[in-house]
This record gives C-alpha cells, sequence and structure tokens, in this order.
C-alpha cells in the first residue's frame, strides 16, 4: 500500500457560502516532511502539498524521500 499523503487542503470560504471546510489530500506521498509550524511534526505530503508549504512559507526542517511502492501484488 502506498502512503496517503496527509496534507489538508481548505474547501470553501472566500467564494463559496457555508462554512470552511478541510479536506484531506487524495494523492500518494512521496516524501516525509518535518515541518515546523506550532510545533515540530514528521508527515507523509505529495510533490503538490510539498511545494505548498514551501510556498506558503512553512518552515522545513527536513524532506526524506520515501521508497518507491511497487504496484501490483498486494
Ligand atoms: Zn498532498
Amino acid at each position: 500500500m502506498a502512503t496517503r499523503c496527509e496534507g489538508w487542503r481548505r474547501r470553501g470560504g472566500t467564494f463559496t457560502l457555508g462554512p470552511v471546510t478541510w479536506e484531506q489530500c487524495d494523492n500518494n506521498a512521496i516524501v516525509n516532511l518535518t515541518v515546523v509550524q506550532e510545533k515540530e511534526e514528521t508527515l507523509p505530503a505529495c510533490k503538490v502539498c510539498w511545494q505548498e508549504a514551501i510556498d506558503k512559507g512553512i518552515t522545513i526542517k527536513s524532506a526524506i524521500p520515501l521508497k518507491e511502492v511497487k504496484s501490483g501484488k498486494k
């Protein structure tokens, strides 16, 4: 099984009515990011969320690529 990205993105907000909800990213993680926000934490992330973290100016302490997951046989 591939590791799922643990990035969360905001749905709604400025251009939609109703409450803002958070949705977990559907991509497979390619990297383990150690980020420092309120506290330091390590989570699997995909390329998109990694780039987003960089764009948001989040402090990334380390980024360790995950091993390729071979698909096929379970
Ligand atoms: Zn993601």
